[in-house]
């Protein structure tokens, strides 16, 4: 029989080591044309054994149980399907802080990490404690992240999703930042509103930006899996910077800042946004690992 037929048709009881157990499974994945395919076996297999990838190695040689060998190929089914790795396990790393997600969330993606950078660079030029605003938490990343690089923030941070919202409160328990982050479930400013005017340093947004004709282009694993509210950025994708600029100056506090992710080299979609707007001084873009622009900041005017 081969590997596919044993893991699609029925798992055979034969017992295999670990290493032609991955071998199998990798190529299951790679026939079927999913990404990463090698690497996600070794993932998959190291969330039925219980232990990290180092351990995979040494174990090698030695057989695969039946039981576990059976909830390793469910797993790669489901892998197969193109569910993203982090919601069959569970778990990404962003800012090397383990983040729980599940299909309630955005997937928080390594790029949004430069966002995290900015905002810290741009709370560095503060002396005094300050009060952040970010609008679409998801699973919390941003905000929690900031929590635990700077322990004299407090942060607000809404949501449209309850889902979500969920989530997010549960990663920042996780990461012991729960008593300084307020989730407010809402859309954009709704939640907030009655803090007023001038309340906040920085608001911070990783929006939803895809332009809607391209969801249907865009990755199985994001096309079929990641919440829609979540990448949905209207007909040009730009329907978020216009409502968060538009509205958002009024309740940034003289000198304060916006810190946003866009979507890969869209600055000069962007940043006339923020000029229209009027209320900011001109927008600096900041540029990604991959050399590509994917962060917007700008200070209030005054
Ligand atoms: N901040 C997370 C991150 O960077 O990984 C998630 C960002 S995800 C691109 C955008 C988030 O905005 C989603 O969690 C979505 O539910 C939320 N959202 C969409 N529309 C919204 C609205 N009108 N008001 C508030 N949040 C909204
Ligand atoms: N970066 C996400 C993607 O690649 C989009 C997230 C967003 O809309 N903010 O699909």
């Amino acid at each position: 029989m081969t590997a596919e037929a044993r893991i699609v048709d029925r798992p055979d009881q034969r017992p295999v080591t670990v290493r032609t157990a991955l071998r199998e499974g990798a190529e299951f994945l790679s026939r079927l044309g999913v990404p990463g395919a090698r690497l996600d076996a070794e993932v998959l297999l190291c969330r039925v054994l219980g232990c990290g990838r180092g351990k995979l190695f040494v174990a090698f040689e030695s057989i695969l149980g039946a039981e576990a060998m059976k909830q390793f190929h469910s797993l790669l089914r489901r892998r197969a399907q193109r569910e993203p790795i982090s919601y069959i396990t569970g778990h990404r790393e962003f800012w090397s802080l383990d983040f729980d997600v599940t299909p309630q969330v955005l997937v928080p993606r390594p790029e949004t990490e430069l966002l995290v950078e900015v905002a810290l660079d741009i709370l560095g030029k503060r002396r005094s404690s300050s009060r952040i605003l970010e609008i679409g938490t998801g699973s919390g990343a941003i905000a929690v992240t900031l929590a635990t690089q700077r322990v004299e923030v407090e942060i607000w941070a809404t949501d449209l999703s309850a889902g979500a919202l969920e989530v997010a409160r549960h990663n920042a328990r996780r990461h012991a930042v729960e008593e300084r982050i307020h989730f407010l479930q809402g859309d954009l400013f709704d939640p907030v509103r009655h803090w007023g005017e001038g309340f906040f340093h920085l608001i911070v947004s990783n929006p939803p930006y895809v332009p809607r004709r391209e969801l249907e282009v865009l990755s199985a694993e994001v096309r079929n899996w990641e919440p829609r509210l979540a990448l949905d950025g209207g007909e040009d994708g730009l329907d978020f910077y216009r409502r968060i600029f538009f509205a958002g100056d009024v309740f940034l506090a003289g000198g304060g800042y916006v810190a946003f992710e866009i979507g890969a080299d869209r600055g000069a979609e962007v940043l006339p946004v923020l000029e229209q707007q009027g209320g900011y001084l001109p927008g600096t873009v900041y540029y990604d690992y991959a050399g590509r622009e994917r962060v917007v900041a700008a200070r209030k005017l005054r």
